[in-house]
């Protein structure tokens, strides 16, 4: 068993813990992570059917993506810094912002998606493999 994965918002006000193995960690391009993050891209680390506990009250923003997925991005009331991603429809997915963990470096980027978004200065891992939008199942992605 591995360490739980934990982490937080800037201010600390809003933490979670998970314990598991992500199933994908990913930079993602696409406007709405730009729009979040403040720059060129997010990453994320997804867990999927992992044990995982959030103490705080976060504020959530639900929007419906492309497929029509609705997807809540979770962030700290009082400082402002996106913590972690939650599917109403998937509550098994909990995704959380790789900037958040206590340890960022254990986010190891296996893929980025959403390229037909980037931009030229946003310079990532040119040996990732890359896709212009959502790479297909199985690795099919959510955020
Ligand atoms: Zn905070
Ligand atoms: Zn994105």
């Amino acid at each position: 068993m591995t360490e739980p994965y934990t982490g937080g918002c800037a201010c600390g006000a809003v933490r979670y813990e998970v314990s598991g193995e992500p199933m994908m960690m990913n930079d993602c391009q696409c406007r709405n992570c730009q729009r979040e993050s403040g720059t060129g891209h997010s990453s994320h680390l997804t867990f999927v059917g992992a044990p995982v506990q959030v103490t705080g009250e976060a504020s959530l923003r639900t929007t419906a993506g492309e497929e029509g997925t609705r997807k809540s991005r979770a962030f700290c009331p009082t400082c402002g810094a996106p913590v972690f991603i939650a599917f109403p429809d998937m509550p098994e997915v909990f995704v959380a912002s790789a900037g958040s963990l206590d340890d960022p470096a254990r986010y190891k980027p296996q893929l980025v998606m959403w390229t037909a978004a980037g931009h030229a200065w946003d310079h990532i891992d040119p040996a990732l493999p890359r896709f212009e939008k959502m790479p297909p199942p199985p690795q099919q992605d959510v955020t």
